[in-house]
This record gives structure tokens, sequence and C-alpha cells, in this order.
């Protein structure tokens, strides 16, 4: 078949794409992915996942008891402190109730929870063999049913007329389609942008110290490209999924193992040796998601963990071992933090504990009294050697500014809404995490939107075929 004569376009190689891809197919539309990384990495984020979030009324394979839409959604309204569409977060909700057979025939493996640090098996399904065991299933489904897909093919441009869309842009190479699915992520792996978006901040470029945990290749040049061609956006640039990674984490691709676990167990402090928020504020998979951002607002960007022996053994430790020292200025020397500082931090820490039962599965009575900031569970001191250190940088998981969308996945521009261009996956997924997050919903938004645009794409070029033909 000549490249130009391909009914959808899927731009992007992740979660989105596939099910976009598969679901075009399914409805008897020719289609080609383009997937700009190559073959060996492809799958963008999508690659490091290992769970997503679904709704179900009762007891199914791998979820226990229940999680009904109502309790999603109220999940989902709190997170993002209101700022979401009700009407596409619901549809989001409703899709990841019956999504799983269809991911199954295509070949994707359920499994229990894994146990740690995030408590899930109610709430999340788990992919046998994670991301990567999904996204080989979908690659090999695809090519079966005569999905085409290059791989080292970045697309920089669209051609679009009036919001419609006409053909993609490889550098010289035009492909016309009849219609397209964008679904090349954020722009997270974009330094540039990513500087500009955030700016400086007390004389510091802070998004220079931000580390990517996933691909190298959301560079969000589509997602650019959309909003420059009038495509009405959605979301804010400084807001993403961010964590605290450890700082010896690589720039790009350090995964879910790099993540640092220990805070609620010990006390956090920055470049002086200072604490500046309460370690004990909530469970943690209720905060993991705002210490990376906490930690973009430190001097340098860089924070440190402070645990001691009682917390070995508590929490899933990252791939790269603590620092470890017989005392606290030998732990200071390590981080090359002032010894009397950190002493001064941790004795004054020590003393503010008031004792309590310690009980890191509930929120329990051991608290800082007369410190600021508090510690307002977990709180005990700080005394048992060997102590251990984690340093810490912000962790950018993906960003959240989008091109809005529809029920119907359609890119919106000026208000109308494109007759055959549509979003899935990150590039849309401000729609609804206009901030913070939810275990597992990235993927739960990724599935349904993918397979609604995939769906519609197939649709839009059978319109178009019938227009035609006319
Ligand atoms: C470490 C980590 C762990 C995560 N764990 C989970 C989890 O367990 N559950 C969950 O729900 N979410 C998780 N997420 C978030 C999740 O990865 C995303 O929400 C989801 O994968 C988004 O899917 P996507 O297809 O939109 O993007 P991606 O999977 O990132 O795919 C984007 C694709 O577009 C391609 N691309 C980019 N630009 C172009 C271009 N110009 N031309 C052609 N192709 C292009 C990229 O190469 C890539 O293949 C995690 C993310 C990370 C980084």
């Amino acid at each position: 078949m000549a490249e130009r004569d391909y009914d959808v376009i899927v731009i992007g190689g992740g979660n989105a794409a596939l099910c976009a891809a598969l679901m075009a197919r399914e409805a008897g539309a020719s289609v080609l992915m383009l997937e700009s990384a190559p073959r060996e990495w492809r799958g963008g984020n999508s690659q490091h996942t290992r769970n997503l979030r679904c709704m179900h009324d009762a007891p199914q394979d791998v979820l226990t008891d229940s999680y009904p839409e109502e309790e999603y959604w109220q999940d989902l309204k709190k997170v993002t402190g209101g700022i979401t569409s009700e009407s596409l977060a619901r549809l989001a909700i409703r899709d990841s109730s019956h999504c799983r057979d269809w991911m199954r025939r295509h070949g994707v493996r359920f499994q229990p929870s894994l146990s740690g640090t995030l408590q899930l098996s109610r709430t999340n399904a788990f992919f046998l063999g994670g991301g990567k065991a999904l996204l080989n299933a979908y690659y090999r489904s695809a090519e079966e049913l005569g999905v085409h897909v290059r791989y080292d093919a970045p697309v920089d441009r669209l051609e679009l007329d009036r919001g419609r869309f006409v053909a993609a842009h490889l550098g010289a190479e035009r492909i016309a389609a009849k219609a397209c699915v964008v679904a090349s992520g954020g722009f997270e792996s974009n330094r540039e942008w990513m500087r500009e978006a955030w700016g400086q901040i007390k004389g510091e470029w802070v998004a220079d110290n931000f580390l990517i945990r996933g691909t190298r290749f959301n560079m969000g040049v589509l997602l650019k490209f959309l909003i420059d061609a009038g495509a009405d956006p959605v979301g804010d640039p400084t807001q993403s999924h961010c964590v605290a990674i450890d700082a010896r984490a690589p720039l790009y691709d350090g995964g879910i193992c790099t993540r640092v676990d220990s805070v609620s167990l010990g006390i956090v402090v920055n470049r002086q040796a200072e604490r500046f928020y309460d370690e004990g504020e909530d469970f943690w998979p209720k905060r993991y998601a705002i210490w990376g951002r906490l930690i973009s607002y430190q001097p340098g960007q860089i924070a440190y963990s402070l645990i001691d022996a009682k917390a070995i053994g508590r929490f899933m430790p990252p791939v790269f071992p603590p620092l470890e020292a017989q005392s606290l200025p030998e732990l200071a020397r390590k981080l090359g933090l002032d010894e009397s500082a950190l002493t001064r931090t941790v004795d004054g820490f020590n003393a503010a504990c008031r004792g309590g039962t310690f009980d890191h599965a509930a929120l329990d009575d051991c608290v800082t009294a007369g410190l600021t900031p508090p510690k307002t569970h977990w709180a005990r001191p700080i005394d048992t050697a060997p102590f251990y250190a984690y340093p810490l940088r912000p962790g950018i998981t993906f960003t959240y500014l989008g091109v809005k969308v529809d029920e119907r996945a359609a890119v919106h521009f000026s208000g109308q809404p494109s007759p055959n261009l549509f979003a899935a996956g990150e590039i849309m997924a401000g729609n609804v995490l206009g901030k913070g997050y939810t275990a597992g919903v990235g993927m739960t938004i990724g599935t349904a939107f993918g397979r609604i645009a995939g769906a519609q794409s197939a649709a839009a070029a059978m319109r178009e075929k019938m227009h035609a033909a006319a």
C-alpha cells in the first residue's frame, strides 16, 4: 500500500497510540503508526508503568472488594482540587470498568497488586510483566492485525486545513491520511521548554535540576505545533506528576525503582540542613506526589531523606543504596552538609518528639510539639545508628499541559471540534488532570481516550471516503 493511502495515522508509540491503532484497525481502517523512538526504546512512558486504576462494583479477578464510579470520581475531584472536566473524567472512569476484557483479547495479562508502600489491591489492576509486557502484547497484536508500524519516525508538523487534518510531515516526507490520532505524550523530556515554563525562582533556573523519570522522546513537538496552530490549550505548563526520586538517577528513564519512599519514616532537610515540610502529614500513597514539587522550591532543588536504623525494612528500598554513617556529623560530611547545622536540626527534632505508639499503618499519635514545620505522625527521634540518607531531586513523570478535547476525543480549535483530528493520552490528560494525581489514572485516561480516538478516527476516515465517493 502506498503510504498516502492510509485511512488513519496514529502518532506515538505508547499505550494511548496502541489503543487507538488497535481500535481503528478493528473498525476496518488501514492504520500507520509513527513512533519517534527506535524499536528498542519504543513505548514512551508507558513502558515504565505497572497498573491502571479500574472502577468495579464487585470483586473481579485481580481486584478486591469494589471501587464504584462515584468513589473514583470523588478521589479524582479531590486530588485535582476540582480542576477537571467531570464529563471526560466519568467517561474514562466508566471505560475502566470494561476495557480489561478488550486488553486481554490483545494479549495483556493481569496479576494481583504487588505489596509495597502504595496499597492498591482494591483499586488498581497490575500488568503481569509490567508496562513493557503490555506494550509487547499490543505491538504483537497490532502487527498481526496489519497495523503498519514505523520506528525512528518523529513527526515534526501536521498539515491542517482550518482544523481538519490533511497530512503528517517528517522532515521532507509528507504522509496524507483521512484521519489522525495524536498520542505523542507530554513535553516533559524537553528541557528547554521545562526551563521556560518554570522560569527562575530566587535566581535559579529550577527545571535545570529536574530528572525525567520516563522516555527522552516526549519533546512536545506536536503539542507545541498544535497550540501554535490554534488548538485550544488546556492546563498549566508547570503542573505535572512530580515525585521525589534519588538524585543519583539518570536524566531519563530511571523508571519506578528510583523513587524514594522513606520520607514519612524520618525527616527531610534541604541544602542548609533545615526541614521545610511536615513529612508525616498523611499516608505516603496520598503524599508521595507532592514531594517533587516541594523540592523544586528548595535551594539547588536538592533535599535529603534522613532515617535511622529503626526505619530499615519498613519501606520499599530504591535501587541505589543509601549513604550510611555511624554518627550524624559523619553523615553530614558524606552529604556535603554543614555538620553543626544538621546536628542542630536533628537534635531539635528529637527533642520535639512527643512519644506515642508508633504505627506506620495508621495515622498514629507520634507527633512533634513546638516545632516548625511540625511532623504530625510517625515522629520518632532519629537516634539509632547507623544513620542513612537518600539525596532527592524532583522527578517529573509527565506534564499536564495539553490540547482540549471533547467526549469524542476530537481536538478543539477555537471551541470547534476537528472533524478528523483526535488526541489521546498525555497530550490531552490535562483535560482530566488539572493538577494532582491518583495512582493508575494515567493509564486509565490513555486507554479510554486511546480507544475512543481509535474508533472515532476510523469513523471519520469512513465519512471522508463516503464524501469523496459522492
Ligand atoms: C516511571 C513511570 C511510572 C509510571 N507508572 C504508571 C502506572 O503504573 N500507572 C499509570 O496509570 N501511569 C503511570 N505512569 C504514567 C504513564 O506512563 C502515562 O500516563 C501513560 O503512559 C501515557 O501514555 P501515552 O501513550 O500518552 O504516552 P507515552 O507512553 O509517553 O507515549 C508517547 C509516545 O509518543 C512518541 N512521540 C513523541 N513525540 C513524537 C513525535 N513528534 N512523532 C512521533 N512519535 C512521538 C514517544 O516516542 C512515545 O512512544 C508512569 C510514568 C512513568 C514515567
